[in-house]
């Protein structure tokens, strides 16, 4: 059997002129970056193209380590629109650099539904990722300049919460001292490292709707406290214009091709369960604006990714969506109902039976939302007849069809049915109803959230978190939608909790408020900002040969 990097590396590959031609864009609007990507420019002209097309979101249940496959789904539904005579784009994700070499698994589809180049986008791509780290870690050392300099704006070092950045899972940087060295070396602090994809500039890039909305995005950046506890901020620090400068082109969305040369648009990569996890406004605005169809996904589970493209993406995005695809393998549900992975390719109906209230839980969630949604199961070679059957029969309750999808082995050809099924949705009346209103109290936003999307029961604050709470509200922050930082796995604060579980509390430590991203994230659990590496990282298996053919990367 072909691994992915082996398929893409036998796909035809277009000239990336030709398939921005083909969608209408003029030499003007684009800006190659060789021969198979380009940038799109932040050219009005792009914009004006026509009347937004249809939105279809891709999400999926809770992510197990037995695999869904959102991303193989949502390129495969747009190569399957396309087969169907229709034009339709993808708008992705990109990749971050630290999981690639880490645990295996990229953002690029797999099988026949996948984007190319499949290397590059996984690997450096455009440099977005490398930009956003020089702009975060500028910042840093200009803050940190800030106290050498004889600290004009009072900031208290010791309530910094601006950390610096890198692409990498390294678990090492979590916790850093810098500033050693004496005097002429920086004021000593205690510091650490995310991943680049939990920067707030990943954040805000992703939500900005032109150079203009990022510059004074960038400028609300809470950075620290002084002394007296007040909230210091980018605009203060005087740098909002240069690290704009310095995301001048990473703004830019970027353009490939599927390998059937479906256009796909792949842009921004905040993680899910620390950010809103979806590519940016303007990477879905501009297939919007060019397709008729544009096929986009929120990352992790409907609970992370769904949630939070539903109720704080789509009302800076201004279309809703007109349908939402969640994804289901009869392997994860399984795994839900309490199959171990090693016995994943043994039929058992009783186990998926249980496993299905886990997409029981998401469909009820989705649906809340006033938006048609349909089931793609993404079929596994060793999935029976039976199985399939069952899920089917099960999802009829929820007013939804499934539909078995086979793109990972057939490419577009392998959704038919489910394109079919969604080019009659996306005509359906829909009447989008959002899970909260920005002047809802904070506590009342959560409760909905818990109690509506994860079927729990409700929410807990840690006294730090109330403390925070009241001083929000003072300064007017309690009005910012939230983001919950939650662990993907399952529907509660406890990975290990799988299925659906019931009468659940959720407990916030902490919020983070991010002012330029504009919402206040709640901290849940464990959730770490700067992942390890396994005991046997993808690298170990990664390797070039004399012609520069790459094998192992998936
Ligand atoms: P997600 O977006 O849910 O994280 P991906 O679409 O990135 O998942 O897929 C993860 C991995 O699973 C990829 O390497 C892909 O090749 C593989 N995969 C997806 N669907 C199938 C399938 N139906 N059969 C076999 N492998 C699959």
């Amino acid at each position: 059997m072909q691994t992915d990097i082996e398929i893409a590396q036998a796909a035809e590959i277009k000239p990336i002129t030709e398939i921005a031609s083909n969608i209408g864009l003029k030499a003007h609007e684009i800006v190659p970056y060789g021969y198979d990507k380009t940038k799109i420019a932040l050219d009005p002209s792009v914009s004006r193209k026509k009347d937004l097309g249809k939105l279809i979101l891709v999400t999926s249940i809770n992510p197990t380590p037995a695999g869904e496959g959102k991303s193989t789904v949502t390129v495969g539904l747009a190569d399957a629109l396309q087969l169907a005579g229709r034009k339709a784009m993808i708008a992705l994700r990109e990749p971050s650099l630290g999981p690639v070499m880490g645990m295996k698994g990229g953002a690029t589809g797999g099988g026949y539904a996948q984007v190319l180049p499949m290397a590059d986008i996984n690997l450096h791509f455009t440099g977005d990722f490398h930009a956003l780290t020089s702009a975060h870690d500028t910042l840093a050392a200009i803050l940190d300049n800030s106290l050498q300099q004889g600290n004009p704006l009072n900031i208290d070092p010791r309530r910094i919460l601006w950390k610096r950045v890198l692409d990498i899972n390294d678990r090492a940087l979590r916790h850093v001292s810098i500033g050693m060295g004496g005097p002429t070396s920086g004021v000593p602090r205690e510091d650490g490292f995310d991943i680049t994809v939990a920067s707030e500039l990943m954040a805000i890039l992703t939500l900005s709707t032109d150079l203009m909305d990022l510059k004074e995005r960038i400028a609300r950046i809470v950075v620290g406290y002084t002394y007296e506890k007040e909230p210091v901020t980018v605009k203060e620090l005087g740098v909002a214009g240069a690290l704009t400068v310095l995301l001048k082109d990473a703004i830019k969305p970027n353009l490939v091709q599927t390998i059937a040369h479906t256009p796909a648009i792949i842009h921004g990569g905040p993680f899910a369960n620390i950010a809103q996890g979806t590519n940016s406004i303007l990477a879905t605005k501009t297939a919007l604006q060019l397709a008729d169809y544009a096929v986009t996904e929120a990352g992790f589970g409907a609970d992370l990714g769904g949630e939070k493209f539903l109720d704080v993406k789509v009302p800076l995005l201004g279309k809703t969506p007109d349908t939402i695809v969640v994804v289901a393998t009869v392997r994860a549900l399984k795994h839900h109902g309490g199959v171990a992975l090693a016995d994943l390719n043994t039929e058992n109906v009783d186990a998926l039976a249980t496993g299905l209230k886990n997409l029981g839980q998401h469909l009820t969630a989705m649906g809340r939302y006033g938006v048609p949604v349909v089931v793609a199961i993404n079929r596994f070679t060793a999935d029976t007849e039976t199985e399939l059957q069952t899920i089917k029969d099960y999802v009829r309750q929820f007013g939804a069809t499934a539909y078995t999808t086979e793109v990972w082995a057939k490419g577009g050809a392998g959704a038919q049915e489910l394109a079919s099924a969604v080019i009659e949705t996306v005509e359906q009346e829909s009447d989008f109803t959002p899970l909260y209103q920005p002047e809802d109290e904070a506590v009342d936003k959560l409760n909905a959230i818990v109690q509506t999307i994860y079927g729990g029961k409700k929410i807990a604050l840690e006294p730090k978190a109330q403390k925070q709470l009241a001083e929000f509200k003072q300064r007017g922050w309690d009005k910012l939608p939230i983001i919950m930082a939650k662990t993907q796995y399952s529907l509660s604060d406890n990975a290990k909790q799988l299925g659906a579980p019931k009468d659940f509390i959720i407990t916030v430590r902490e919020f983070v408020p991010k002012l330029g991203a504009g919402f206040l994230v709640a901290m849940t659990g464990n959730i770490l900002t700067m992942p390890g590496l396994p005991k046997h990282p993808a690298a170990f298996d990664i390797d070039i040969d004399e012609h520069g053919v790459i094998t192992g990367l998936f």
